[in-house]
Protein backbone atom coordinates (compact mmCIF):
# COMPACT_ATOMS: atom_id res chain seq x y z
CA UNK A 1 0.00 0.00 0.00
CA UNK A 2 1.22 3.42 -1.04
CA UNK A 3 1.74 5.65 2.37
CA UNK A 4 1.21 9.19 2.10
CA UNK A 5 2.35 11.81 5.48
CA UNK A 6 -0.67 13.47 7.56
CA UNK A 7 1.04 16.63 5.84
CA UNK A 8 1.41 17.55 1.91
CA UNK A 9 4.86 16.78 1.07
CA UNK A 10 7.15 18.26 -1.57
CA UNK A 11 10.49 17.33 -2.99
CA UNK A 12 12.64 20.41 -4.57
CA UNK A 13 14.83 18.92 -6.75
CA UNK A 14 17.58 20.16 -9.43
CA UNK A 15 21.24 20.50 -10.46
CA UNK A 16 23.65 22.22 -8.54
CA UNK A 17 23.03 25.80 -8.29
CA UNK A 18 19.58 26.02 -10.45
CA UNK A 19 18.24 28.10 -7.41
CA UNK A 20 16.55 25.33 -5.33
CA UNK A 21 17.25 27.25 -2.24
CA UNK A 22 16.33 30.99 -3.54
CA UNK A 23 12.63 29.54 -5.01
CA UNK A 24 12.10 28.09 -1.69
CA UNK A 25 12.62 31.03 0.15
CA UNK A 26 10.04 32.85 -2.30
CA UNK A 27 7.99 30.27 -1.61
CA UNK A 28 8.34 30.84 2.17
CA UNK A 29 7.43 35.05 1.46
CA UNK A 30 4.36 33.87 -0.48
CA UNK A 31 3.15 30.95 2.28
CA UNK A 32 3.53 33.96 4.83
CA UNK A 33 1.65 36.04 2.85
CA UNK A 34 -1.13 33.24 3.25
CA UNK A 35 -1.02 32.63 6.48
CA UNK A 36 -0.23 28.59 5.36
CA UNK A 37 1.79 26.35 7.73
CA UNK A 38 4.62 24.65 6.14
CA UNK A 39 8.23 23.51 7.00
CA UNK A 40 10.94 24.28 4.68
CA UNK A 41 14.13 21.71 5.55
CA UNK A 42 17.69 21.49 3.59
CA UNK A 43 18.58 17.91 3.35
CA UNK A 44 22.14 18.62 2.68
CA UNK A 45 22.15 20.84 6.27
CA UNK A 46 20.93 17.45 7.89
CA UNK A 47 24.16 15.52 6.45
CA UNK A 48 26.54 18.69 6.99
CA UNK A 49 26.06 19.10 10.05
CA UNK A 50 26.78 14.82 11.05
CA UNK A 51 29.64 15.16 9.00
CA UNK A 52 31.46 17.99 10.59
CA UNK A 53 30.95 17.10 13.44
CA UNK A 54 32.67 13.49 12.71
CA UNK A 55 35.47 15.96 11.32
CA UNK A 56 34.79 14.39 8.05
CA UNK A 57 33.89 17.47 6.14
CA UNK A 58 34.95 21.11 6.22
CA UNK A 59 32.04 22.64 3.73
CA UNK A 60 28.74 21.33 2.43
CA UNK A 61 30.36 20.92 -1.24
CA UNK A 62 32.54 18.24 0.14
CA UNK A 63 30.09 15.96 1.12
CA UNK A 64 29.62 14.47 -2.97
CA UNK A 65 33.14 13.65 -2.78
CA UNK A 66 33.25 11.68 0.48
CA UNK A 67 33.50 7.77 0.40
CA UNK A 68 30.19 6.57 -1.44
CA UNK A 69 29.17 4.41 1.82
CA UNK A 70 30.02 7.52 4.30
CA UNK A 71 27.57 9.73 2.09
CA UNK A 72 24.89 6.41 2.27
CA UNK A 73 25.17 6.63 6.44
CA UNK A 74 24.76 10.51 6.11
CA UNK A 75 21.72 10.15 3.75
CA UNK A 76 20.08 7.12 5.48
CA UNK A 77 20.19 9.50 8.65
CA UNK A 78 18.89 12.80 7.27
CA UNK A 79 15.93 10.83 5.79
CA UNK A 80 14.87 9.61 9.09
CA UNK A 81 15.82 12.77 11.03
CA UNK A 82 13.43 14.54 8.54
CA UNK A 83 11.07 12.58 8.76
CA UNK A 84 10.94 12.87 12.64
CA UNK A 85 11.20 16.39 12.80
CA UNK A 86 8.55 17.08 10.26
CA UNK A 87 6.03 14.09 12.14
CA UNK A 88 6.93 16.39 15.38
CA UNK A 89 6.27 19.67 14.16
CA UNK A 90 3.24 19.35 11.08
CA UNK A 91 -0.21 18.04 10.73
CA UNK A 92 -3.05 17.85 8.56
CA UNK A 93 -3.10 20.49 5.58
CA UNK A 94 0.16 21.41 6.63
CA UNK A 95 3.02 21.47 4.13
CA UNK A 96 6.80 19.96 4.30
CA UNK A 97 8.86 20.89 1.80
CA UNK A 98 12.55 19.25 1.04
CA UNK A 99 15.50 21.24 -0.53
CA UNK A 100 17.41 18.21 -2.23
CA UNK A 101 18.80 16.29 -5.15
CA UNK A 102 17.69 13.42 -7.16
CA UNK A 103 21.20 12.36 -8.26
CA UNK A 104 24.02 13.68 -6.98
CA UNK A 105 27.34 13.42 -9.06
CA UNK A 106 30.10 11.79 -6.88
CA UNK A 107 33.55 10.85 -7.63
CA UNK A 108 32.26 7.36 -8.53
CA UNK A 109 29.52 8.33 -10.73
CA UNK A 110 25.73 9.65 -10.80
CA UNK A 111 24.15 8.01 -7.31
CA UNK A 112 20.31 8.48 -6.28
CA UNK A 113 19.64 10.87 -4.10
CA UNK A 114 15.92 9.19 -3.46
CA UNK A 115 16.89 5.75 -3.62
CA UNK A 116 13.98 4.00 -2.52
CA UNK A 117 14.55 3.94 1.57
CA UNK A 118 15.25 7.71 1.70
CA UNK A 119 11.78 8.15 -0.85
CA UNK A 120 9.66 5.58 1.43
CA UNK A 121 11.08 7.65 4.46
CA UNK A 122 10.26 11.12 3.22
CA UNK A 123 6.86 9.59 1.25
CA UNK A 124 6.47 12.73 -0.96
CA UNK A 125 3.66 13.53 -2.80
CA UNK A 126 4.98 15.34 -5.47
CA UNK A 127 9.09 15.81 -6.60
CA UNK A 128 9.23 18.82 -7.97
CA UNK A 129 12.34 19.18 -10.32
CA UNK A 130 13.73 22.83 -11.33
CA UNK A 131 15.40 23.58 -14.62
CA UNK A 132 16.85 26.17 -16.41
CA UNK A 133 18.88 26.42 -19.42
CA UNK A 134 22.59 24.61 -18.87
CA UNK A 135 24.88 27.80 -19.80
CA UNK A 136 21.99 30.07 -17.44
CA UNK A 137 23.11 27.62 -14.72
CA UNK A 138 26.68 27.19 -15.26
CA UNK A 139 26.37 31.63 -14.65
CA UNK A 140 24.16 30.87 -11.83
CA UNK A 141 26.77 29.03 -10.41
CA UNK A 142 29.66 30.88 -10.89
CA UNK A 143 28.00 34.36 -9.80
CA UNK A 144 27.54 32.27 -6.23
CA UNK A 145 30.98 32.68 -4.36
CA UNK A 146 29.25 31.12 -1.24
CA UNK A 147 29.59 27.64 -3.00
CA UNK A 148 32.46 25.48 -4.31
CA UNK A 149 30.56 23.86 -7.38
CA UNK A 150 33.88 24.08 -9.79
CA UNK A 151 33.47 20.04 -10.38
CA UNK A 152 30.45 20.52 -11.99
CA UNK A 153 30.73 23.93 -13.70
CA UNK A 154 30.86 22.87 -17.01
CA UNK A 155 27.39 23.05 -19.68
CA UNK A 156 28.28 19.76 -20.94
CA UNK A 157 28.31 18.19 -17.43
CA UNK A 158 25.49 20.45 -16.27
CA UNK A 159 23.68 19.27 -19.28
CA UNK A 160 24.10 15.49 -18.76
CA UNK A 161 23.43 16.28 -15.05
CA UNK A 162 19.90 17.74 -16.05
CA UNK A 163 18.99 14.64 -18.06
CA UNK A 164 19.73 12.24 -15.41
CA UNK A 165 18.00 14.44 -12.38
CA UNK A 166 14.51 13.90 -14.90
CA UNK A 167 15.43 10.10 -15.15
CA UNK A 168 16.29 10.11 -11.61
CA UNK A 169 12.95 11.81 -10.35
CA UNK A 170 10.78 9.56 -12.04
CA UNK A 171 12.40 6.30 -10.61
CA UNK A 172 12.25 7.57 -7.52
CA UNK A 173 8.55 8.67 -7.82
CA UNK A 174 8.02 5.60 -9.09
CA UNK A 175 8.24 3.88 -5.83
CA UNK A 176 5.88 6.10 -3.63
CA UNK A 177 3.38 6.96 -6.87
CA UNK A 178 4.35 10.53 -6.22
CA UNK A 179 4.29 13.22 -9.31
CA UNK A 180 6.74 14.80 -11.05
CA UNK A 181 6.57 18.32 -11.93
CA UNK A 182 9.27 20.77 -13.76
CA UNK A 183 9.54 23.45 -12.95
CA UNK A 184 11.86 26.55 -14.93
CA UNK A 185 13.67 29.00 -12.71
CA UNK A 186 13.41 31.56 -15.06
CA UNK A 187 16.89 33.94 -15.18
CA UNK A 188 15.99 37.56 -13.33
CA UNK A 189 12.80 36.11 -11.74
CA UNK A 190 12.56 33.16 -9.07
CA UNK A 191 9.12 34.36 -7.88
CA UNK A 192 7.64 32.65 -11.04
CA UNK A 193 9.16 29.32 -10.08
CA UNK A 194 8.00 30.31 -6.75
CA UNK A 195 4.42 30.51 -7.51
CA UNK A 196 3.98 27.29 -9.60
CA UNK A 197 5.44 25.29 -6.65
CA UNK A 198 2.71 27.20 -4.35
CA UNK A 199 -0.14 26.25 -6.89
CA UNK A 200 0.86 22.64 -7.10
CA UNK A 201 1.40 22.56 -3.36
CA UNK A 202 -2.80 23.56 -3.32
CA UNK A 203 -4.05 21.33 -5.75
CA UNK A 204 -2.20 18.04 -4.42
CA UNK A 205 -4.90 16.96 -1.80
P1 LIG B 1 22.68 23.86 -4.59
O1 LIG B 1 22.06 22.61 -5.08
O2 LIG B 1 24.16 23.86 -4.85
O3 LIG B 1 22.33 24.16 -3.16
P2 LIG B 1 20.64 25.67 -5.52
O4 LIG B 1 19.87 24.99 -6.58
O5 LIG B 1 20.03 25.71 -4.17
O6 LIG B 1 22.10 25.07 -5.49
P3 LIG B 1 20.83 28.54 -5.24
O7 LIG B 1 21.88 28.57 -4.19
O8 LIG B 1 19.44 28.83 -4.82
O9 LIG B 1 20.91 27.15 -6.03
O10 LIG B 1 21.17 29.56 -6.40
C1 LIG B 1 22.45 29.60 -7.02
C2 LIG B 1 22.74 31.03 -7.45
O11 LIG B 1 21.82 31.41 -8.48
C3 LIG B 1 22.57 32.05 -6.33
O12 LIG B 1 23.59 33.02 -6.43
C4 LIG B 1 21.21 32.69 -6.62
O13 LIG B 1 21.12 34.03 -6.18
C5 LIG B 1 21.14 32.60 -8.14
N1 LIG B 1 19.76 32.49 -8.65
C6 LIG B 1 18.80 31.64 -8.25
N2 LIG B 1 17.67 31.79 -8.96
C7 LIG B 1 17.91 32.78 -9.84
C8 LIG B 1 17.13 33.40 -10.86
N3 LIG B 1 15.86 33.06 -11.12
N4 LIG B 1 17.71 34.39 -11.60
C9 LIG B 1 18.98 34.76 -11.35
N5 LIG B 1 19.78 34.22 -10.40
C10 LIG B 1 19.25 33.23 -9.65
P1 LIG C 1 22.85 21.43 -1.25
O1 LIG C 1 23.12 22.64 -0.43
O2 LIG C 1 21.42 21.20 -1.55
O3 LIG C 1 23.72 21.36 -2.47
O4 LIG C 1 23.31 20.20 -0.35
C1 LIG C 1 24.67 20.03 0.01
C2 LIG C 1 25.17 18.68 -0.35
O5 LIG C 1 24.45 17.70 0.40
C3 LIG C 1 24.96 18.25 -1.81
O6 LIG C 1 25.92 18.81 -2.67
C4 LIG C 1 25.10 16.74 -1.68
O7 LIG C 1 26.45 16.35 -1.58
C5 LIG C 1 24.42 16.49 -0.33
N1 LIG C 1 23.01 16.07 -0.51
C6 LIG C 1 21.91 16.85 -0.50
N2 LIG C 1 20.80 16.10 -0.69
C7 LIG C 1 21.23 14.80 -0.82
C8 LIG C 1 20.58 13.54 -1.01
N3 LIG C 1 19.25 13.43 -1.10
N4 LIG C 1 21.36 12.44 -1.08
C9 LIG C 1 22.69 12.52 -0.97
N5 LIG C 1 23.36 13.66 -0.79
C10 LIG C 1 22.64 14.80 -0.71
MG1 LIG D 1 20.71 25.04 -2.30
Amino acid sequence: MVRRNPFTTIIVTGVPGVGKTTVLNNVRALLDERGRKYMIVNFGDYMFKVASMRGLVKHRDELRHLPLLKQLELQEYAAEAIRLDAEKTLNGGDILFVDTHAVIRTDTGYWPGLPENVVKALQPDSIVVIEAPPEVIVKRQQRDPTRYRADLSRVEIVSELLQMARIAAMASAVHVAASVFIVENVEGDPTIAANKVVELATKLR
